[in-house]
């Protein structure tokens, strides 16, 4: 094609290419999900229907992409490990961010219903084409309009917690679940060990304080504020005891899914097979498996070595 004498603006155009050989992980984060969770009316501290919602668009994402390996997650986030050699977009930077930001916030949105409402997703059931006579045509273009109006509004105004019928779980236009990405680079196994580690051990830290606090609130009758105030200053043993000796509860019982976050992996039978059959097999579909379980420890990583190769 001839280019155009506007052409040149493309060389404006700056591209980070992530360097090669390391090991890239993607990490999506929810956009103010302390205000959304509270406006959906979230359980406090675990909505488990949030969390498998979740879950369920990052085992979409990782079916989805050949070159991700492992996910991990919990609360608004979820980490993507991409192969080492990946070449997904060619290693562009703002392509995988604005991907992985954009095809997990589809997921969620498109899911939401199935999770919050019991519903399929309502875009299933909208594509079907059944003849309407035309009044239902007018009568559905009024209404069209009105929603229109309505969003117009709502979009403008404030977001109000009370402005939505509560009795639904319907998501709204002016609060939408939107997540956000960035693109790190790790140079070797170790740091990628870290890395997960640092993420559980933080779903770990947050989900302690967490269940405590609204143990304090719940069932201690506490205010928000008087919660935080005797939480404060408070370290891990505390907090085990505190539930224990007032509430009669075993952290160590609490389920796994809330302790340790979500791990999804392609896994591979390899058993029996030569060096290339195994690297043949590795560049096509593992089968996802969905885990809450110690990631931190060796044995885990020992046993899965083809994450890190
Ligand atoms: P930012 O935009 O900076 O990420 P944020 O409000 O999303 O701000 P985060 O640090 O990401 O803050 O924390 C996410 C918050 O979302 C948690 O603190 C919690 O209040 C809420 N949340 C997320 N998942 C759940 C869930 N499954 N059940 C209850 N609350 C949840
Ligand atoms: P990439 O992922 O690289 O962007 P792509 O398939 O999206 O690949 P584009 O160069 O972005 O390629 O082109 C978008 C294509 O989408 C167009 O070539 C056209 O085929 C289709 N398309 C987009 N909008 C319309 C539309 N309104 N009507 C019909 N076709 C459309
Ligand atoms: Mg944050
Ligand atoms: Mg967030
Ligand atoms: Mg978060
Ligand atoms: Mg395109």
């Amino acid at each position: 094609m001839a280019k155009s004498r506007y052409e040149y603006v493309k060389n404006f155009e700056q591209e980070n290419h992530l360097l090669p050989d390391c090991h890239i992980v993607v990490r999506v984060d929810g956009r103010g999900f302390h205000k959304f969770s509270k406006f959906y009316n979230f359980e406090k501290p675990n909505d488990l229907r949030a969390i498998e919602l979740m879950n369920k668009c990052a085992e979409l994402i990782v079916s989805q992409f050949d070159d991700v390996i492992m996910a991990y997650g919990d609360s608004d986030e979820y980490s993507f490990l991409l192969r080492r050699k990946c070449s997904l977009f060619e290693r562009r930077e703002s392509k995988l961010v604005s991907t992985f930001a954009s095809t997990f916030t589809s997921y969620y949105v498109a899911l939401w219903g199935r999770y919050f409402n019991g519903n399929e997703s309502r875009d299933e059931t909208r594509e079907t084409t059944e003849e309407r006579k035309e009044e239902d045509m007018k009568e559905e273009e009024r209404k069209e309009e009105e929603r229109k109006e309505e969003e117009r509004k709502a979009v403008k105004s404030e977001p109000r917690d009370d402005s939505r019928d509560s009795r639904s779980n319907e998501l709204v236009i002016h609060m939408l679940p939107t997540f956000d990405a960035r693109c790190v680079v790790y140079p070797n196994a170790q740091s990628i060990r870290d890395y997960f580690s640092w993420r559980q051990v933080d779903c770990h830290i947050n989900n302690l304080y967490n269940t405590t606090f609204w143990t304090l609130v719940q069932q201690g009758n506490m205010t928000t504020q008087e919660a935080e105030q005797r939480l404060s200053k408070t370290v891990s043993k505390d907090k085990h005891e505190l539930l224990f000796t007032e509430f009669g509860l075993n952290y160590n019982n609490e389920p796994d899914v809330f302790k340790k976050g979500t791990t999804i992996v392609k896994e591979f039978d390899t058993t029996g097979l030569s060096q290339r059959q195994v690297e043949r097999k590795m560049k096509k579909m593992g089968r996802v498996r969905v885990m809450h379980c110690d990631i931190i420890r060796d044995g885990w990583w020992d046993e899965r070595k083809w994450i890190l190769e």
